[in-house]
């Protein structure tokens, strides 16, 4: 291994963190020393990014470093908190110079970028992982949280839904595409970009949100199942779809259901403050109701109803 343990906390982490008058004492002691403002609630979020299993091997480091501190603002953005600060604990095979180049670089240039500086962190050796503990702070009970949602309530997305799914069907040979609509579907699935701004300005507005990892129907499910068992009714026709080549309608409607790794925030609003939120942020799509019913069901174009399955496709072929 060409570069200490120091040596590299040093050069790739230390050197080029951000600076924040917040930070009483950063990287270099047993730990860190944070201080909170008054009024303000912590909120703390861990994710780990094992290689082949969070990303496949060959991913470009700097990806890689964004998307291992993007995946966490993502849970701050979900939260309504601004980001604030972040601890870092590698687990590397080697100390490749060249590789640490570019996941210093991908990590420190989203860092700078959302305002947020590395604190801390642990370096060891084994098979490649990476996990990022994000903090960030909320005015005291303005917390966005996945349990506030009520039957009635609409239901938005701030962006559009299934690149990252269909990026990585692509890359893995499950879905025929040419190097064109590879290369337009690609920064979806490297480069998530954290909602952080339109988390912030859901405070007060939202009744409940969360950010899409894991597909836009396991997600919503986690609300409504936090919310005391809801249901919910989606307009398929309003989701908003990765618009990509000659992908046909019904393989990008499917990744923007079922397929994760987009980050993009689906929450819920009362209808009596949705001009307010129009007017705050006018991007995000209303795709559907909350409704008491349990299950999720979609309403085809043609205004047909079909029963949607959180873990299959399996009954939405015949409705589409
Ligand atoms: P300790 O043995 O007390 O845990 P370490 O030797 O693990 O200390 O780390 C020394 C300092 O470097 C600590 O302040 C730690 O937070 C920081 N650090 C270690 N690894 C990283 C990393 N990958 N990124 C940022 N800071 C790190
Ligand atoms: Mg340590």
């Amino acid at each position: 291994m060409p570069l200490s343990e120091f040596e590299l906390i040093r050069q790739y982490f230390e050197r080029q963190a951000i600076v924040r008058d917040d930070v009483v004492l950063g990287i270099g002691d047993d730990a860190a020393l944070l201080r909170v403002p008054e009024g303000y609630e912590l909120v703390v979020t861990v994710d780990t990014l094992i290689a082949g299993v969070h990303f496949p091997e060959h991913t470009a480091s700097a990806a890689i470093g964004h998307k291992a501190l993007a995946v966490n603002l993502s849970d701050l953005a979900a939260m309504g908190a601004e980001p604030a600060w972040f601890t870092l604990a590698l687990t590397l095979p080697e100390g490749d110079a060249v590789w640490l180049e570019g996941f210093a670089s991908g990590l420190h240039d989203l860092a700078m970028q959302a305002g947020v500086a590395l604190v801390g962190g642990d370096t060891t050796r084994g098979p490649l992982s990476i996990t990022i503990q994000a903090m960030g702070l909320v005015p005291q009970g303005q917390a966005l949280r996945r349990d506030g949602a009520h039957a009635g309530d609409l239901i938005y997305v701030s962006g559009r839904l299934g690149a990252a799914g269909l990026a990585l069907d692509g890359l893995q040979g499950r879905l025929t595409v040419t190097a064109g609509e590879q290369a337009s579907l690609q920064p979806g699935l490297d480069r998530p970009q954290p909602r952080l701004v339109d988390g912030m300005k859901l405070r007060g507005l939202a009744s409940s949100a969360i950010d899409i990892s894991d597909g836009l129907l396991a997600d919503l499910g986690h609300i409504l199942e936090r919310s005391g068992g809801l249901g919910a009714s989606l307009r398929l026709a309003d989701i908003p779809l990765a618009a990509v080549g000659a992908i046909a309608y019904e393989t990008r409607l499917r990744a923007a259901l079922y397929a994760g790794d987009d980050y993009e925030l689906c929450f819920t609003v009362p209808v009596s403050r949705s001009e307010n939120l129009a007017a705050v942020l006018p991007d995000a799509r209303c795709i559907g109701v909350v409704e008491m019913e349990p299950g999720l069901r979609g309403i085809t174009s043609a205004g047909e109803r079909i029963a949607l399955d959180v873990r299959g496709y399996d009954h939405f072929g015949a409705g589409s």
